[in-house]
């Protein structure tokens, strides 16, 4: 019996290096781990996460887990906590844990913790609150503990050897309520905002959606980095698609070097970026509060600026 269950995440048969953050929590927790795959055609996610040091990896391989929907997803987490006899369920932060972990925590009487960033002693979680500028200590009064843990928190666990036993999980997910009915994936050669090492952000500074894509993608080019933006950018500008804000009610990254490009540095922005190892901010306004988070600030216009520091960065190589 393994005090903790792990629902890995996965895309397209593709393992998410958020799982391995919440492998991290669980190494901190102690106790031992099990895993969970879910999906259709998902052998290799399990495969992947075998040297991670799992007690056993579960694993619902079903056509009818090939298109994501909460219901089924939330009737293979309860199978296999059950199965485990885990105290601990938990999963990723993003938008995949957020839609099925209530439910799991709903179907099985659990607390939650959302957004863990970090333990406690005493068996406590850490969890932001108003944008991040609390970090709250947070008990789950129930036997039982459902967490989502925000990978950008934690190191991704590296692997310990050995190979986790696999085992197949049948599921009865019941009669399902809700129907896929089409997923539009944004079609993108750039890495995913979340996974990304480098993230270049641009904020309504930059005039309008054609002129934010000239500046931003010759500078994604030159980092091979992944391209954010403000909410301001996202609701206004057609161009700009909302899966691509940073935020508190965006996605919240933490990658080795953040850019942001016109960007006023409001609250709720830098909710979801301030914690990138470096950050450098480029305002033609000196007071914008971006630069009180910026390791390297350039006081500039983005049009002329982007394009030299892009010069710079290719003369530098
Ligand atoms: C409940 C709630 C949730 C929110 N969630 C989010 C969220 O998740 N993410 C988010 O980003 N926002 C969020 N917001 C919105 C947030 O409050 C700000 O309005 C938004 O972040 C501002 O975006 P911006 O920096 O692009 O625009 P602005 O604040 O308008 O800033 C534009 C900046 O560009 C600079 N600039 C202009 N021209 C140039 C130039 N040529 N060269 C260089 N600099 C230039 C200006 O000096 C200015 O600092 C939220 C708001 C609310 C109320």
């Amino acid at each position: 019996m393994a005090n903790i269950l792990i629902v890995a995440e996965q895309s397209g048969g593709e393992l998410k290096k958020g799982t391995l953050a919440a492998v991290q929590l669980a190494n901190q927790l102690g106790g031992g781990f099990d895993v969970l795959v879910v999906g259709s055609g998902v052998g290799g996610v399990a495969t992947a996460l075998q040297g991670y040091g799992a007690g056993k990896i579960y694993v619902a391989d079903d056509a009818v887990f090939g298109n994501y929907l909460a219901q089924p997803f939330k009737a293979a987490t309860v199978a296999a906590a059950e199965a485990s006899g885990a105290k601990f369920i938990v999963s990723t932060a993003g938008t995949f844990g957020k839609d099925f972990l209530p439910r799991v925590a709903g179907a099985i009487g659990a607390g939650m913790v959302a957004d863990c960033v970090g333990l406690a002693e005493g068996g406590l979680f850490k969890r932001p609150m108003y944008a991040g500028n609390i970090i709250a200590t947070v008990k789950a009064n129930t036997e039982r503990v459902v967490i989502s843990v925000r990978a950008s928190e934690f190191d991704n666990a590296s692997p310990v050897g050995g190979e986790s036993p696999i085992e197949a999980l049948s599921v009865d997910v019941g009669d399902v309520a809700a129907r896929f009915v089409s997923f539009d994936a944004t079609e993108s050669e750039r890495p995913e905002l979340t996974e990304a090492d480098v993230v270049v952000s641009g904020g309504r500074g930059l005039k309008d959606g054609p002129t934010f894509w000239n500046v931003m993608n010759p500078l994604a080019d030159v980092f091979s980095a992944a391209v954010g933006a403000t909410r301001a950018v996202v609701d206004s500008w057609d161009e700009v698609p909302n899966d691509m804000q940073v935020g508190q009610t965006g996605k919240v990254v933490a990658p080795k070097l953040y850019v942001a490009v016109a960007i006023s540095g409001a609250i709720q922005h830098l909710a979801g970026m301030k914690n990138s190892k470096t950050i450098v901010a480029i305002n033609k306004d000196a007071e914008a509060p971006i630069f009180q988070v910026a390791d390297y600030g350039l006081v500039a216009d983005a049009f002329q600026a982007v394009p030299e520091f892009i010069e710079k960065v290719k003369a530098a190589r």
